[in-house]
């Protein structure tokens, strides 16, 4: 079995104006959840999705009048649109048309070799990829009866079937997903793919539930392969707002030092030492930080005793001192502020840092 290929050493395929893969980086995907052909409704979750740090968005395309929505939608975001299809050729082909930045499709569930020769032949004149999609949860059934049930080896076959067809018609633009709901089996399919070939790949753990149980699971089967390098754009799936999505791929990112636009909170889990009331200051500096695209520490501590010291690697934090808050930056002292004006200081004091950032 060959080598694990990095994400960074996965071949480069543009979407839209971003480069996906060959580099260490990795974008946020969401999805639309309004009906495609709802254009003012679709566009107004596009933008918020942008305003949380969404980075690529798919959109459902059941019918023709979702095809036919794309340029109108398009026309009005910001982020690269990625149109999801299943089967009909021809919805393939009016989305590129429209503008798609990417289709999702499986080449080898379009049919004939004329129909499939057409979409490709029209993503190549458009100079877009298309991403192909395994589920575990669908599988073709020569491979479903080769293996029995759903493995990782039977999801890496069936992307392979699907990479040969679009390789054969010297079409290389290519991403591809093995989601599965089942942590395991996604992280082990994920893990052979990047053994198999060095198409990117956009992760995601699907139908992995509601926002609490589906961070957990997400974080826990993403986190995985992101310690292995793996992967190069990926999506939350929650039964949640899809900005919820974002911001949990968002967190997700900071934690393995992979975002470099957004600050991260460090804060205390209290004990008896607590000198203030930590838990709605933490909450309340987490949502005013969620808007910095700085790469800052901020760090929020219940006491004095061990706190400076401990957040060393914040940039800049608070922690309580009777009545008062201590404002340290890289684990030195600063000043000391009222408890009443504590939070706002912070706030004024981030704004500062996360300006100077961007003049450097
Ligand atoms: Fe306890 Fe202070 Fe540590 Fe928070 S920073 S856990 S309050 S000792």
């Amino acid at each position: 079995m060959s080598e694990m290929t990095h994400r960074s050493k996965t071949r480069p395929v543009k979407v839209g104006d971003l480069t996906i893969g060959g580099s260490n980086e990795l974008f946020i995907q969401s999805m639309a959840t309004t009906k495609t052909h709802d254009v003012e409704a679709t566009v107004a979750e596009i933008l918020r999705l942008e305003e949380a740090g969404c980075q690529i968005v798919r959109v459902a395309c059941p019918d023709e009048r979702a095809a036919y929505a794309i340029g109108a939608i398009k026309e009005r975001i910001n982020i690269p649109l990625v149109v999801d299809i299943h089967f009909d050729y021809k919805l393939a082909l009016i989305a590129i048309e429209q503008g798609a930045d990417k289709i999702r499709i499986n080449p080898g569930n379009i049919g004939r070799r004329e129909k499939v020769e057409a979409v490709v032949n029209a993503a190549k004149a458009k100079g877009i990829p298309i991403r192909i999609g395994v589920n575990a949860g669908s599988l073709e059934r020569k491979i479903l009866e080769k293996y029995g049930y759903p493995t990782a080896e039977g999801m890496v076959e069936s992307a392979l079937h699907h990479i040969k067809i679009l390789e054969d018609l010297d079409f290389h633009d290519i991403i591809v997903s093995l989601k599965a709901s089942d942590v395991s089996l996604a992280v082990e399919a994920y893990e052979l793919a990047s053994k198999a070939f060095d198409y990117p790949l956009h992760l995601g753990i699907t139908e992995s539930g509601t926002l609490f149980s589906g961070t957990v699971k997400s974080a826990a089967g993403l986190g995985a392969l992101f310690a292995k390098g793996i992967g190069n754009t990926l999506r939350v799936s929650l039964s949640a707002d899809p900005v919820e999505e974002v911001k949990v791929a968002r967190e997700m990112l900071k934690i393995f030092g992979l975002s470099s636009n957004a600050a991260t909170l460090i804060s205390c889990p209290t004990c008896g030492r607590i000198e203030i009331d930590l838990i709605s200051i933490a909450n309340e500096v987490e949502e005013y930080i969620s808007h910095i695209k700085a790469p800052l520490k901020v760090a929020v501590l219940g006491c004095a005793v061990n706190g400076p010291g401990e957040a060393r690697e914040a940039d800049i934090g608070i922690a309580g001192a009777r009545g008062e808050g201590l404002l340290f930056m890289h684990g030195k002292t600063v000043r000391k502020v009222p408890e009443a004006t504590m939070v706002e200081e912070l706030k004024i004091e981030i704004d500062k840092l996360a300006e100077a950032y961007f003049e450097k």
